[in-house]
């Protein structure tokens, strides 16, 4: 099929489950009952996007309240008690990070019966987000190191690890979410690239990178004024992407600055089109995300192009997240008969 839709990943919480509308949202249960609540919320998520014409789905970050510290949670190595104030992605948002006070090393698999439970319920290609390791670097303090890169490599080797896992559980695709790679531009080339393509290692599966503008919090759309008329991060950093073993590259493309003919630069990558905007509560009609796939094409194959949304809707109300995929999957079919 031309023009498989997918998501980056995340999805909102139903209000059953979790506080909605929030990024760091607090569980409504606990114990069982919130493992249970999970799990369903992953089926009604699975459902959706099928309903939607979605044709890679995700359980839409339900089992997990951050995409980074889910995976993080029952990590060793990292001292959840021991808080440093620390300014992340370049001081975009100052929070209170966990501080890594020795060489990290998974308990136990963290996301692989998730995974397994999610397979036995679709027939759809079924993806897995991993938060990559330089994002993981960028939202920990570093007590134990003392050079970035030598943390992100010692991460890289545990998603890896996990990433390995998921596969064996049927996982068709693993995506590592690398929101850092468009703000440190130059250690994405000195060593980003390096600690993904290890976070990556030995995987038969499709693998992916997401590189984005962040939700639509006010953090980030102060951050993005800054950023001038052209949005060229990307720019920097998609030759040596392009030139790596990841499969895959997820952009944001919908109502931002980037210059969509930037993806010429990826000539050799499957490419997942942001067509979808998180940052607004306006669903979008299905001609846009036609028009948005149509300008793509002006820049890559067609058999290139997967239409995706810029990034994760976990922070949308449910009924717009919704109305998004829909939107997606009308708007993908609408660019198909098109052509
Ligand atoms: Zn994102």
């Amino acid at each position: 099929m031309l023009f498989p839709p997918t998501i980056a990943g995340s999805l909102p919480k139903p209000g059953w489950l979790a506080e909605t509308e929030k990024l760091w949202p607090k569980w409504r249960l606990e114990g069982d009952a919130l493992a249970e609540a999970k799990r369903d919320a992953a089926l009604l998520w699975i459902k959706e996007q099928e309903d939607a014409g979605i044709e890679t789905v995700t359980d839409g970050e339900q089992f997990r309240i951050h995409f980074v510290h889910g995976f993080l949670e029952t990590v060793e190595g990292i001292d959840w008690n021991l808080k440093t104030k620390m300014g992340i992605r370049n001081n975009r948002y100052v929070v209170d990070v966990p501080t890594v006070t020795g060489k990290p090393r998974r308990s136990r698999p963290v996301h692989c019966d998730e995974a397994a439970f999610c397979r036995s319920h679709t027939g759809k290609g079924l993806k897995f987000t991993l938060p990559g390791p330089m994002t993981i670097c960028d939202t920990l303090a570093d007590g134990h190191f003392g050079r970035r890169a030598d943390m992100a490599m010692a991460f890289a080797e545990i998603l890896n690890e996990e990433a390995l896992e998921l596969e064996a559980a049927g996982v068709d695709v693993v995506q590592f979410d690398e929101p850092a790679f468009n703000v440190f531009m130059d250690d994405v080339n000195e060593w980003g690239i390096a600690a993904l393509e290890r976070a990556a290692r030995g995987l038969k599966c499709r693998t992916a990178v997401h590189i984005c503008y962040g939700y639509g919090i006010e953090a980030n759309i102060r951050w993005k004024e800054t950023l001038g008329g052209e949005w060229r991060q990307y720019e920097q950093i998609f030759p040596a992407i392009n030139a790596s073993a990841i499969d895959e590259v997820s952009l944001e493309c919908a109502n931002s600055r980037v210059p969509v003919s930037l993806i010429r630069l990826l000539p050799d990558k499957g490419l997942l089109i942001g067509a979808i905007d998180v940052a607004s509560n306006e669903v979008e009609t299905a001609g846009q995300v036609a028009a948005t796939i149509a300008e793509a094409r002006r820049h890559a194959d067609a058999e290139r192009i997967q239409p995706c949304t810029n990034c994760g809707m976990a922070p949308l109300p449910r009924a717009v997240a919704v109305g998004k995929l829909r939107a997606l999957g009308a708007g993908a079919e609408l660019a198909r008969r098109s052509l």
